[in-house]
């Protein structure tokens, strides 16, 4: 499944926050979105995901304009795994991870449906969580059932809103193996925002730094995390080490402008 943004644009009210934005991303590749905060990371994420309407623009799917597909075709080929979801009810870990196959069976689900929401739970290594109730286990394995969820929709493509945010280094690091490893088997592709740049840079095949809505880098890790595009990006003098072959940034310290206030 390729996927591709083209001149996308999108604004809140009268506000410009996505800027003739373009992208493509090819199956087994992971991607990642850098920028400050409120550079209009999750505001793409969500107009990739057509939860926003760009005012100007396309997204195709292979080749086929999302704006023409039902919700139901699009939730069978794009996974969204939002930032939180709190869920205001209670019910199963096994049970939400069910909910992800209503793309595909309606309402009443069947033996393969269960079989299939096992198998998810087993491979991010949570089926003991199976009857717990989602209020009541950790950030971490939380994040977990919603990735889960989103890969009972059996999608082509994974959209992740900061899938880490609020996980201890532990947590972090079992997300992002557990979101390579099922991009390698089941050769699908993910995009995700993610505010770390380490994190961005080890578990990326490409990345893009935006800032203030439109792309200000992209390609490789290593021409992306460079000290001059921190520096106008961010507005912080970094240092980019390497540490196992890939850029690795050693925050310094924020740059002072306009007499010691910062103008981003
Ligand atoms: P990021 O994910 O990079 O932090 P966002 O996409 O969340 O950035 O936000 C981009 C900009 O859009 C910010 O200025 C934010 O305040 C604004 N924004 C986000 N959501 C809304 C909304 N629902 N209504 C109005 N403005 C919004």
């Amino acid at each position: 499944m390729k996927l591709k943004v083209m001149d996308v644009e999108f604004g809140y009210a009268s506000t410009p926050i996505l800027r003739g934005v373009n992208l493509e991303l090819a199956k087994s590749e992971v991607l990642s979105i850098v920028g400050p905060n409120g550079a209009g990371k999750s505001t793409l994420i969500r107009c990739i995901n057509r939860i926003l309407n760009p005012q100007k623009g396309c997204i195709h799917l292979d080749g086929s304009d999302i704006f023409q597909m039902t919700r139901m075709q699009i939730a069978r080929q794009l996974g969204y795994i939002p930032q939180s979801d709190h869920q205001s009810f209670p019910a199963t870990v096994f049970d939400v991870v069910l909910m992800g196959r209503r793309p595909h069976i309606g309402w009443r689900s069947g033996r393969c449906d269960k079989e299939k929401v096992l198998d998810v739970l087993q491979m991010l290594n949570i089926e003991q969580l199976a009857m717990r109730d989602v209020n009541e286990i950790s950030g971490g394995q939380r994040q977990k059932v919603l990735i889960a969820r989103a890969l009972a929709q059996e999608p082509d493509v994974l959209l992740l809103d900061e899938p880490t945010s609020n996980l201890d280094i532990r947590h972090q690091l079992e997300v992002m193996d557990a979101i390579r490893t099922l991009v390698a088997e089941k050769n699908i592709s993910a995009i995700m925002a993610i505010h770390d740049l380490n994190l961005g840079s080890r578990y990326s095949d490409r990345m893009i730094m935006l800032k203030k809505g439109v792309i200000a880098a992209a390609g490789r890790p290593f021409s992306v995390l460079t000290e001059d595009n921190i520096k106008q990006v961010y507005g912080v003098d970094a240092a980019v080490k390497e540490e196992d072959g890939l850029p690795y940034v050693v925050p310094k310290s924020p740059i002072k402008h306009n007499g010691g206030k910062q103008s981003w």
